[in-house]
């Protein structure tokens, strides 16, 4: 679809790329799908009610995922915060008001130590004490009076002795709600209803990621009576912890659009097309001396097919980081995968479809000049 209007990025002379590093927030993360844009399009010339449109999204969304309840945060963060304000201050309006001051709440949230991650402050916003525990023992021990909610990092699981239903199992049988952060871990599609079906009683997605729906929207799956807690705490009420968190109806229409496409699309399919793009690229490396290629799928996060370039840097006069400084520099500009710095790594799902015959002539250029 040609854009109709204004090119304001080009006009500011901020530079565009080809995005072969994947979803990061940073570099603007995901495209939408050109249905999804003239979704949005349509709907930004409407008025409507709000609450009336976010109750509609949320049943759609709900009875697609099958879970009892939904609502779009704005992002994946957002919806970390309103699980947890939902699990604190739940449909009290006095101490809805209050947050972030706990005072006379249940103001603790407990985590497993190798789950902290930076995305935590997102629950912390709440006002509440994050308490760190490793083992079961602890974990058990740890619950009491004040223990508001539970919540598990999904990519960090590894990191943490309690995996997903030994957790639940012990949230349950305390009687406290749990909450999980599995914001990029779209693929694969059955996560959408994986973790509601386990028994998570809050699941968060981010929109703008692997769904590429809008970069500020994010999904929050759950109970019926959290999700309405979750929407007192939140915007377009104004004496509320996440007012500060707005989804307006673009991002209502666009996460549902997008959700829906997403649903609807022949998974097999674009993962072979993905597959296929990390051979073209490999293909036009392939008689580069001393250069390798491998397609690898993160087990956790962004879990599609990218590409590891490999040669020995000493012999080359290259390190990894020239490679990918090299590549950003040159024409077209191409983004790879940041922080990989072993060796240069290649997502290619993000790509406009073509994208990667450019990213391989560029790579060779890079590898041979
Ligand atoms: C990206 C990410 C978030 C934040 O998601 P947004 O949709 O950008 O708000 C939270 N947690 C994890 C693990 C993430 O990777």
């Amino acid at each position: 679809m040609p854009a109709a209007g204004r090119d304001i990025v080009s006009e500011l002379g901020c530079r565009t790329f080809i995005n072969a590093a994947g979803t990061y927030t940073r570099l603007t993360a995901s495209r939408m799908p050109d249905e999804v844009v003239a979704a949005i399009q349509v709907a930004a010339t409407k008025f409507c009610d709000l609450n009336e449109l976010q109750d509609r999204v949320g049943e759609r969304i709900a009875s697609r995922l099958e879970c009892e309840a939904a609502m779009v945060s704005a992002g994946c963060a957002s919806a970390l915060t309103l699980g947890t304000a939902a699990c604190v201050a739940g449909d009290d309006p006095d101490l809805i008001k209050r947050l972030p001051d706990t005072e006379g709440m249940k103001g603790e949230v407990i985590i497993q130590k190798g789950h902290r991650i930076g995305y935590d402050h997102a629950i912390r916003n709440t006002g509440i004490t994050l308490i760190e525990v490793e083992t079961r023992e602890e974990l058990e021990k740890a619950v009491n009076e004040n223990t508001a909610m539970m919540a598990f990092i999904n990519t960090k699981a590894p990191d943490g002795q309690i995996q997903h239903e030994e957790f639940v199992e012990i949230a349950r049988a305390k009687g406290v709600p749990t909450l999980i952060d599995a914001a990029a871990d779209i693929p694969p599609v059955d996560n959408l209803w994986r973790f509601t079906k386990m028994g998570f009683d809050l699941v968060a997605f981010s929109g703008g990621k692997g769904l590429r729906g809008p970069q500020s929207a994010g999904l929050l799956l759950g109970r019926k009576r959290l999700i309405a807690a979750a929407r007192l705490n939140n915007s377009p009420n104004s004496d509320a912890v996440c007012r500060t968190n707005k989804v307006n109806k673009e991002e209502l229409v666009g996460m549902l659009a997008a959700l829906e496409l997403y649903l609807d699309q022949d998974h097999e399919a674009v993962w072979a097309d993905w597959e296929g793009r990390c051979d073209r690229i490999a293909e036009a490396v392939a008689d580069v001396e001393g250069v390798s290629t491998e397609t690898f799928v993160p087990e956790l996060a962004n879990a599609v097919p990218h590409l590891r370039v490999n040669w020995d840097a000493g012999a080359r006069g290259l390190t990894p980081t020239q490679a990918s400084d090299a590549m950003r520099d040159g024409e077209p500009s191409v983004e790879v995968r940041p922080g990989a710095t072993k060796t240069l790594e290649i997502a290619v799902w993000m790509m406009n479809p073509g994208e990667e015959e450019l990213v391989g002539k560029r790579l060779r250029e890079v590898l041979t000049a």
